[in-house]
C-alpha cells in the first residue's frame, strides 16, 4: 500500500493540516485548502474515490464543497463515496448556503457524490479488497470522532483521526502495521489531542509496529525530530511511504 502524506500541521502550523492519501484513490479526511495543496503535490485529484472523514471540524471537512466544485468544474461524473459521521451532508450544504448561495442544487445534481453517513464501519468494502473498520475516539466534547482502520493485501494502516491517548487509540495501533496519528501537543496531551509523550509511549509499548505524526504544531515537529524514536516517522508534507 502506498501512503501519501498531503497535510501533516494542526491549524496555525507551517504545513498543511492533516490528510492522508491512500493508493491513489482514497484520501483520509479534507481539510481547508487541501484540494490547491494535493494539486501543488502533483496529487492526481481526479483518481480519488473514497474519502474518509474522520469528524467534523472545519481542519478535517471544510475542503469537501470546494471538491464538489471541482467534479463541477472537470465534469467529471465518477461515482465518490465519502463516509463520514451524521449530519455531514447538511453541514456542507449549510457551507455551500453561506459561500455559494444556490450553487448546492446545480453542483450535487451535475456530480456523483454520495454521503455514507455511519455511526460504526464493521470491516465495510469501500473498493475491491479494500475493507474499513471505524474506531470511536475520544476528542474533546465532540461526539462522532473516528479513528479508522484500513485493511489492504494483507496490510493494515491504522488512523487516529484526533484523539486523546485512549483505549481505541491503542486497539488502532495494535492491529496495524503502521499507525498514522495525532501528535498536537509537545509534550503531555489533553483532553483531545495525543502530545509527543504520549506517542513516545506507543512506540515503546508497541516496538515492531511503526507510527507516523501528523497534526503537528511546529514546535511538536521539531522536539519529535531531535528525540529520534526509532520506530517513529515524523514526516513532511508531501511524503511517501510504501509498505
Ligand atoms: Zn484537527
Amino acid at each position: 500500500m502506498k501512503i501519501k502524506l498531503i497535510g501533516t500541521g494542526s491549524i496555525g502550523a507551517l504545513q498543511s493540516s492533516a490528510c492522508t492519501l491512500i493508493n491513489e484513490n482514497i484520501l483520509v479526511d479534507m481539510p481547508n485548502g487541501i484540494v490547491k495543496r494535493m494539486k501543488q503535490l502533483d496529487v492526481n485529484v481526479s483518481k480519488i474515490k473514497r474519502i474518509l472523514i474522520t469528524h467534523l471540524h472545519g481542519d478535517h471537512f471544510l475542503d469537501i464543497p470546494f471538491f464538489m466544485l471541482e467534479k463541477f468544474f472537470t465534469k467529471n461524473n465518477d461515482e465518490i463515496e465519502i463516509f463520514c459521521p451524521p449530519e455531514t451532508q447538511e453541514k456542507v450544504k449549510q457551507i455551500f448556503d453561506i459561500t455559494f448561495p444556490g450553487d448546492y442544487e446545480r453542483v450535487t445534481k451535475n456530480t456523483n457524490i454520495k454521503f455514507y453517513e455511519f455511526n460504526k464501519l464493521d470491516k465495510k468494502e469501500i473498493l475491491e479488497n479494500v475493507f474499513v473498520t471505524s474506531y470511536v475516539v475520544e476528542h474533546g466534547n465532540l461526539k462522532n470522532s473516528n479513528g479508522y482502520i484500513i485493511e489492504n493485501e494483507n496490510k493494515i494502516i491504522g488512523f487516529s483521526g484526533d484523539s486523546r491517548l485512549c483505549d481505541n487509540i491503542e486497539e488502532i495501533v495494535s492491529k496495524s502495521d503502521i499507525s498514522i496519528l495525532d501528535m498536537s501537543l509537545a509534550e503531555d496531551g489533553n483532553n483531545s489531542h495525543m502530545g509527543l509523550n504520549d506517542i513516545e509511549f506507543l512506540c515503546n509499548k508497541y516496538k515492531d509496529k511503526k507510527i507516523i505524526t501528523t497534526h503537528m504544531q511546529d514546535y511538536t515537529r521539531k522536539m519529535a525530530k531531535l528525540k529520534g524514536i526509532e520506530n517513529l516517522i515524523v514526516p513532511e508534507d508531501g511524503d511517501i511511504i510504501e509498505i
